[in-house]
């Protein structure tokens, strides 16, 4: 196997620290919002690679953290009148369920900050004690970044020019503009921890690295979260680690590429966070997996309504082939391909497309294909969460969905098909074209065999 290590900037082979043991952390949600896309994508990757490691013999133990604390769900709380931790608990409850709508499975650790102070403090503590960190006289601990000389390492970035690229802070007591906060004082009535630096919260990077310590130990094979975290938060979360640790904290950084909604990145100020929950209420949840995972992880994505529509009507291709795949005698061509594929960097949008050019083949009436596709899909079931409905049922469920959407029942169609039939006999044949071209202007497409007439949906096409 083999996986593309952010750390070094090249695909590896995959060799764990113990044998067969794996140990993954991945940087979970902030609980100041609900899932969207972004949270899906990664959260869809890293299920699909514990999945997949599982697959492949390793003892594998996946922690995702939830921040059930931060300045945004503080405020947040204080307008509903709860407090943060109340927020929290509700919020969890909605996430872990649109989760479980997603087929994303629960890791085996699901560590919360505000359940892991004491740790945190003792981490702070001891980096002041290696003199890696400091306190200021507001009652703030600042890591000193200037302390540790492999910074910069993961974001391949020079110290000097990090200097320069950073904002100015408003900690007036820091020794230097990058030096990054591990403990942060609270002001008297706002929501805090007591600590030996007085009423404080805990800052945001110092969690992960407690959170590893704690629940997988000093050192992980594999460390995952979206790009948009390697700087400044992986980079900090090593420098803390490595200095409390004196050892490497993970062996491989594998990060998930962003997304762009309808071409545009995602922001607070665009308002374009389209999320999860809304999304079911249009979508299979298999079509927002298919949107994701037909594309490599790494890779910049855009999952607007374009995309999702469209791997809408890829599903409904696939399902529509399976539903017509007879008993056959499977055989490992594909499944074959699937390992490599997924040894290659966990390459899900190479099983798609093999998946795709199959079944290409078998609607030119190659068996072989039938027991190709028959082979693999116990595999794409297990590890990518796709076509595990009744291809029937999902090809039934989606056309109502439309028939729903263009405002006709099923029962007028028939009725339709069945005045053309008539009219076709009557030899009336100007009528029978004049049925099918409302019925096509209604978005309903007819497929005329000797068995008799079909109907289906133009936009699924
Ligand atoms: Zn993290």
């Amino acid at each position: 196997m083999r996986v593309y290590n952010v750390l070094r900037k090249k695909k590896e082979d995959f060799l764990p620290l113990d044998g067969n043991k794996v140990k993954m952390y991945v940087c979970g949600m902030t609980t100041n919002g609900l899932v969207h896309l972004g949270h899906a994508r990664q959260a869809i990757t890293f299920d699909m690679i514990y999945k997949y490691l599982k697959l492949k013999g390793y003892d594998v133990l996946y922690a995702s953290n939830y921040t059930d604390i931060d300045d945004r769900s503080i405020l947040q709380a204080k307008e509903m009148g709860i407090s943060p931790l109340e927020l929290a608990d509700e919020r969890i409850k909605i996430i872990n369920t649109t989760w479980q709508n997603l087929g994303v499975v629960e890791p085996d650790f699901r560590p919360r900050v505000t359940k892991c102070i004491p740790q945190i403090i003792t981490f702070v503590k001891d980096l002041i004690t290696k003199g890696y960190a400091y306190e200021t006289s507001d009652g703030d601990v600042y890591f000193d970044v200037k302390k540790y000389d492999g910074y910069g390492r993961l974001s391949n970035r020079k110290i000097d020019e990090l200097i320069d690229s950073v904002r100015i802070e408003n900690a007036d007591n820091k020794h230097d503009n990058l030096d990054f906060a591990l403990w942060k004082h609270t002001n008297e009535g706002e929501f805090g921890f007591s600590s030996p630096w007085g009423q404080g919260r805990p800052g945001w990077h110092i969690e992960c690295s407690t959170m590893i310590k704690t629940y997988l130990g000093d050192q992980i094979d594999i460390h995952g979260g979206g790009k948009d975290l390697i700087f400044p938060h992986h980079e900090n979360e090593i420098a803390q680690s490595y200095c409390e640790n004196g050892c490497d904290l993970a062996k491989y950084w594998l990060h998930n590429g962003l997304i762009t909604i309808n071409g545009q990145k995602m922001s607070k100020s665009l308002k374009n966070f389209m999320l999860v929950d809304d999304l079911l209420k249009k979508y299979d949840s298999e079509v927002i997996r298919y949107a994701i995972l037909v594309n490599h992880y790494t890779s910049t994505q855009d999952l607007g309504d374009e995309a999702l529509k469209l791997a809408e009507k890829n599903l409904y291709y696939f399902y529509n082939v399976l539903s017509t795949i007879k008993e056959c005698e499977q055989n490992n061509d594909l499944k074959d391909k699937f390992y490599e594929s997924m040894d290659d960097d966990f390459n899900s949008a190479k099983v798609i497309a093999d998946l795709f050019s199959e079944c290409s083949k078998y609607k030119l009436k190659d068996a072989r294909a039938g027991g190709a596709i028959k082979g693999v899909l116990p595999l794409i079931k297990d590890i990518l969460g796709l076509f595990k409905h009744e291809p029937i049922e999902f090809i039934e469920s989606l056309k109502q969905k439309y028939l729903n959407i263009l405002g006709i029942t099923r029962k007028e169609i028939e009725d339709k098909i069945k005045q053309r039939l008539d009219a076709k006999q009557q030899k009336n044949y100007a009528l029978a074209d004049s049925i099918r071209d409302e019925l096509v202007s209604c978005g309903i497409i007819l497929n005329d065999t000797k068995s008799g007439t079909s109907y289906d949906i133009k936009q699924l096409y």
